[in-house]
C-alpha cells in the first residue's frame, strides 16, 4: 500500500494499492481478453458508451475537481476545467469509430482496401502533473480506436485515475476495457514496456525516463508516444500590446505552480521596451494570487511534494532574483512566482527545465535575435508570440522549433487540435483529429477480381 499526501496539509488523504508486477500482468491478460471483444463491438456501441463515459464524468465533475484540490494541490479553477477536459475528449472521440474509415486505391486486377485496425492493449503511464488531462489524452482515442487500455497513473497523484476507471464502469464500459493500476514507474510502467501484450506505450513525463523508455521499446519494436519536457519562450515584441502580454505572462509560467511542461518559463522582451515590460510584468506579478487552491479566487497552489520545492529552489540563487509575488506561510509546500534575470543563455535556469515558479527573462534586439534565442535549447514543445504585425507573427511562429506555438495568446492544448513536440520534447502527437490513427495500424488487403 501506499500514502497519498496532500501538498497543501502535508497528511495521508488516502491509502491506494501498489500494483505488483504479478498483478500487472494478470490485468495485462485481462486487458488481452477484452480487447478481443471490443474491438467488435460494432461502432455506433462504441459511440455510445464513451458518449456516456463522458456524460459519467460530466456528472461527477465537482466531485472530480474537489479530489484532484485534495490530492495534487491545484487551484479548484483549474481543476473544474481539468475534470471538463476530460469529458470534452470522451465526446470529441466518441465521434471517431463511425467515422474512422480507410481507403479503396485503384489497382490493377483487383481491388484494394485499407483498414484502420486497433493495436491491442495500449499502456499509458501519466505523470503527477495533469493527472485528469493527460490521461483522457491517452484513454479517449485509444478506445475509441478499438484499444483496450491500462493506466497508470503517478505514485503521488493517483486518486482521479482510479475514480476515472470506477466511473468507466458505471458508464458501462466492460470490465478489463480501462484498467488503471497505481504503482511504481518501475514497476508497473516498466512492465508494459516489456510485457509483449502491450502493444503501444503513451508516457508523459521526464526527458531521462521518455528515453529509457523508448529504449525499451525498441526490444519489441513497440509503439511509443512521448510527451516530455520542455523550457518554452514567450517573445514580447515592442510592437505588442504590452499591457495585455504581461497581463497573461504570469498565468503562461505559474498556473499549476510552474508544473506544466508547456510552461512559458524562459520570457524574452525585445530591448527597446525591456524596463517598461519588467514594470508591468512585476505589477502582474505580484497580484498573481498563490493561496489556498480550494479557494475560488486561487491562481496558484503549492508545488507537488517537499523533494519538487527543494529541487525547484536548487535553481535560484538570491542575487538572480529580480523580483517575487506572494505565498502563504506555515504547512504546504508552497514558493511564491519568481522571477530571476538571465545573463546568459548558459544560465541554468534558462537552460533546464525546473518544473516550478521560476520565470527567466532575458533581452533580445530583432527578429532573427529572438528565433536564435527561442531555439537555442534542447527542447521545442511550446510557446508564444507578442507582436501587433500579423507579418512578423507568422515569420517567428515559423522559425521558432516548437510542436505548439500561439501569437498573441498563451492556450497551448486544443483537444481539436494537435500537441506534441519536437526535439527531445518529444515523439508523435496526441489530441486532434489524427489521434485515433495514432492508436490504429493500417492494413491493407487486395481482391483479386481476376476470373
Ligand atoms: P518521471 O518522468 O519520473 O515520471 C512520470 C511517470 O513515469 C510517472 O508515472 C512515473 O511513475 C513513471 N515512471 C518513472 N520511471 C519509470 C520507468 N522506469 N518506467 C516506466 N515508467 C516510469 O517524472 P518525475 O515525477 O520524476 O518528475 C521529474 C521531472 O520530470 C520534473 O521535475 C519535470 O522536470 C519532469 N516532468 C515533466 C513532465 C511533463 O509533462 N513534461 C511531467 C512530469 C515530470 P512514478 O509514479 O513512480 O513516479
Amino acid at each position: 500500500m501506499h500514502d497519498v499526501i496532500s501538498p497543501v496539509s502535508e497528511e495521508i488523504v488516502a491509502t491506494v494499492p501498489a500494483t505488483s508486477v504479478e498483478e500487472t500482468d494478470a490485468a495485462i491478460e485481462r486487458a488481452q481478453r477484452a480487447f478481443e471483444s471490443w474491438r467488435k463491438v460494432a461502432p455506433g456501441d462504441r459511440a455510445r458508451l464513451l458518449r456516456r463515459f463522458a456524460a459519467v464524468v460530466d456528472a461527477h465533475n465537482e466531485e472530480l475537481a474537489q479530489l484532484e484540490v485534495r490530492n495534487s494541490g491545484h487551484t479548484i479553477g483549474n481543476a473544474r476545467w481539468e475534470a471538463g477536459n476530460v469529458r470534452d475528449v470522451l465526446d470529441y472521440y466518441a465521434g471517431a469509430p463511425e467515422r474512422l474509415s480507410g481507403r479503396q486505391i485503384p489497382v490493377a486486377g483487383g481491388i484494394d482496401v485499407t483498414f484502420y485496425e486497433p493495436l491491442g492493449v495500449v499502456g499509458i503511464i501519466v505523470p503527477w502533473n495533469f493527472p485528469m488531462p493527460i490521461a483522457g489524452w491517452g484513454f479517449g482515442p485509444a478506445l475509441a480506436a478499438g484499444n483496450t487500455v491500462v493506466l497508470k497513473p503517478a505514485e503521488l497523484t493517483p486518486l482521479t485515475a482510479i475514480r476515472l476507471g470506477e466511473l468507466a464502469l458505471e458508464a458501462g464500459l466492460p470490465e478489463g476495457v480501462l484498467t488503471v493500476l497505481p504503482g511504481k514507474g518501475s514497476i508497473v510502467g516498466q512492465r508494459f514496456v516489456t510485457h509483449p501484450l502491450v502493444r503501444k506505450v503513451c508516457f508523459t513525463g521526464s526527458t531521462d525516463v521518455g528515453k529509457q523508455i523508448m529504449a525499451g521499446c525498441a526490444d519489441q519494436v513497440k509503439r511509443v508516444t512521448l510527451e516530455l519536457g520542455g523550457k518554452s519562450a514567450n517573445i514580447v515584441f515592442a510592437d505588442a500590446d504590452l499591457e495585455r502580454a504581461a497581463a497573461g505572462a504570469p498565468g503562461a509560467v505559474f498556473d499549476n505552480a510552474g508544473q506544466d511542461c508547456c510552461a512559458r518559463s524562459r520570457l524574452l522582451v525585445q530591448a527597446g521596451v525591456y524596463d517598461k515590460f519588467l514594470g508591468l510584468l512585476e505589477q502582474s506579478v505580484k497580484a498573481f494570487r498563490c493561496e489556498d487552491p480550494s479557494l475560488e479566487t486561487a491562481q496558484m497552489g503549492p508545488l507537488i511534494s517537499s523533494g519538487q520545492r527543494e529541487s525547484v529552489k536548487s535553481y535560484i540563487s538570491e542575487k538572480e532574483v529580480l523580483f517575487t509575488g506572494t505565498a502563504p506561510d506555515g504547512k504546504g509546500w508552497w514558493m511564491p512566482p519568481t522571477v530571476v534575470g538571465a545573463r546568459s543563455t548558459d544560465d541554468q535556469h534558462w537552460r533546464e527545465e525546473i518544473f516550478g515558479p521560476v520565470l527567466s527573462v532575458m533581452p533580445f534586439d530583432d527578429e532573427d535575435d529572438a528565433i536564435r534565442k527561442a531555439n537555442d535549447t534542447e527542447y521545442g514543445l511550446s510557446g508564444s508570440i507578442w507582436t501587433g504585425d500579423l507579418g512578423r507573427g507568422i515569420r517567428v511562429a515559423r522559425g521558432v522549433e516548437a510542436g505548439n506555438l500561439s501569437v498573441n495568446s498563451n492556450s497551448s492544448v486544443r483537444y481539436w487540435t494537435p500537441f506534441g513536440g519536437v526535439k527531445q520534447s518529444g515523439l508523435g502527437r496526441e489530441l486532434g483529429p489524427d489521434a485515433v490513427a495514432a492508436f490504429s495500424e493500417v492494413k491493407n488487403v487486395y481482391f483479386s477480381t481476376e476470373a
